[in-house]
C-alpha cells in the first residue's frame, strides 16, 4: 500500500493532482515534484499494474512499425532515459537493470535505417534463425524488465514526497478558470492543475472527448537456457526478449476486444508457435507466465499531449505501444507546457485539438487497428 498521508479532513489541496498511477502519471508527477510542486496522483487501483506492468519493456524507437511522426519524441525520450531511470534507481534504492542492449529487427528488403546484418552474424546471436525473405538488421536499442520499474517508480515518486492514492477512483473534475476541484471516491481535493493519465481508460470521462481505445495484448514468458537468445528479436509478428536469466517474454497480440482481460489459451499457442519458427526451443519450452494488458490506443496511434477543452486540465496519454519509451519525454515536455514554457520539440502533432470533438466521438467506434 502506498498511500502516505491518512487524511483526517475531507478536502485535501495540491499544485497539481494527476489521475492514473502507470509510468505516464507517476514519471509526470515525479517531474513536478522536482520543479517544487505539491502532486497528488490518484489510482483507481494498485500503481503501475496496468499496462505498464504488461509491457515488454522495449525502448523501440525505431521499430519500424512506428508512426514516422514518433520518432523525434521517441529519440528525445531515448536522450533522457539514462538520467531518468538513474533518478527513479537512485531515489527508490531499487535496481532497475538494462536487459539488453540490441535488436535483431527483421525488415522489409528496401528498409534502411539499422545496421544490415548478415544472416551468419544474425545466427551468432540467435543460432537456428531460418533463411527467410526480410532481411536483418541491427537496432541499438535496450530493453528492460518493466517489473523492476513497477516497483522502483512508486518508491521514487514517495521518496520525493509525492502522494500516491491507491484504491481511490477519479469519479468527476470540476475546472474553472482559477481551479479545478477532483471528486474521488474517498475525499475531494482542490488543485490548480488537473492531469488526465488514465491510459487505456482516459477517454471515457467527459472532459475533452479524447478518442482513446484499448487494445489488447497478450504475452506469455517461457524458460530458455540463459545464453540462448541475447538480443531482442523482432519480426512484424512476434518479438522476443530474453531478461538475461533464463525468462524470455515473447508478444503481443494486437486485439480489438474492449476491457476483457482473460489469457486466451489459442493465442498464446500461435505466439508461441510463430516464436518457435525462429527460435524452435520454444515450442517445447516450460511456461512461466501469461497475462494481458490494454495499450492506450488511438485512432492515428500517435499519443495525446497537451492542454484539454477545460481549464487547467491536461491530457497525456494515448501512448499505445510506445508508452515505456516515451514516458521521460512526456513528463518533460508536459511539465514545460503545464509551466507555460516552451517544450523542447513542437508538440501540434499530438494535441488533443486534432481531435474535434464530434470527430473523435465518431472515431472511438470506428477506430481500427492492424496487426504487427
Ligand atoms: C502487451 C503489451 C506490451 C507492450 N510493450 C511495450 C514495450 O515493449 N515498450 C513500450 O514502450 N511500450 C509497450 N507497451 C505500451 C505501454 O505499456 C503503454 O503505452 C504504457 O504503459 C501506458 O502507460 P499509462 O501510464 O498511460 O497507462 P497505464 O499503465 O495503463 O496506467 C493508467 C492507470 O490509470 C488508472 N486509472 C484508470 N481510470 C482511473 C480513474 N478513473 N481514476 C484513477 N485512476 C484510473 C488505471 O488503473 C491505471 O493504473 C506495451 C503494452 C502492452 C499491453
Amino acid at each position: 500500500m502506498h498511500e502516505q498521508t491518512a487524511c483526517m479532513s475531507r478536502l485535501r489541496t495540491s499544485d497539481v493532482v494527476i489521475a492514473g498511477g502507470g509510468i505516464i502519471g507517476l514519471s509526470l508527477g515525479l517531474e513536478l515534484l522536482q520543479r517544487g510542486l505539491s502532486v497528488v496522483v490518484l489510482e483507481r487501483d494498485q500503481a503501475m499494474q496496468s499496462a505498464s506492468w504488461a509491457a515488454g519493456g522495449m525502448l523501440a524507437a525505431r521499430d519500424p512499425e512506428n508512426s514516422p511522426a514518433l520518432l523525434p519524441l521517441s529519440l528525445h525520450s531515448l536522450a533522457l532515459y539514462p538520467a531518468y531511470l538513474d533518478r527513479v534507481r537512485t531515489l527508490s534504492d531499487q535496481p532497475v537493470p538494462i536487459r539488453t542492449r540490441r535488436t535483431l529487427q527483421q525488415v522489409r528488403p528496401s528498409y534502411s535505417a539499422g545496421a544490415d546484418v548478415t544472416f551468419d552474424d544474425a545466427k551468432k546471436w540467435v543460432p537456428g534463425l531460418p533463411e527467410t525473405d526480410g532481411k536483418f538488421v541491427w537496432l541499438e536499442e535496450d530493453s528492460f524488465d518493466p517489473r523492476d520499474l513497477c516497483r522502483a517508480l512508486p518508491m521514487a515518486f514517495l521518496a520525493e514526497k509525492g502522494i500516491l492514492l491507491e484504491k481511490t477512483p477519479v469519479l468527476g473534475v470540476e475546472c474553472s478558470s482559477s481551479a479545478v476541484v477532483v471528486e474521488t471516491t474517498r475525499e475531494q481535493i482542490h488543485a490548480a492543475t488537473f492531469v488526465n493519465c488514465r491510459g487505456a481508460w482516459a477517454g471515457d470521462m467527459h472532459f475533452g472527448g479524447i478518442p482513446v481505445e484499448p487494445v489488447k495484448g497478450q504475452m506469455v514468458t517461457v524458460a530458455l537456457a540463459a545464453e540462448r537468445l541475447r538480443c531482442v528479436l523482432r519480426t512484424p509478428k512476434f518479438y522476443a526478449i530474453p531478461r538475461g536469466d533464463g525468462r524470455v517474454a515473447i508478444g503481443a497480440t494486437i486485439e480489438q476486444a474492449g476491457f476483457d482481460a482473460n489469457v486466451h489459451e489459442q493465442y498464446i499457442a500461435a505466439i508461441l508457435h510463430t516464436a518457435a519458427e525462429f527460435i524452435p526451443e520454444v515450442e517445447h519450452a516450460s511456461r512461466l507466465e501469461s497475462w494481458t494488458g490494454f495499450r492506450p490506443g488511438t485512432p492515428d496511434d500517435l499519443p495525446i499531449l497537451g492542454a484539454a477543452d477545460a481549464s487547467n486540465c491536461w491530457h497525456a496519454t494515448g501512448h499505445y505501444r510506445n508508452g515505456i519509451l516515451l514516458a521521460p519525454a512526456t513528463a518533460r515536455v508536459m511539465a514545460q507546457l503545464i509551466f507555460g514554457e516552451t517544450p523542447d520539440l513542437p508538440l501540434k502533432v499530438f494535441s488533443p485539438a486534432r481531435f474535434p470533438l464530434k470527430t473523435a466521438l465518431d472515431a472511438c467506434s470506428s477506430v481500427s487497428y492492424s496487426a504487427r
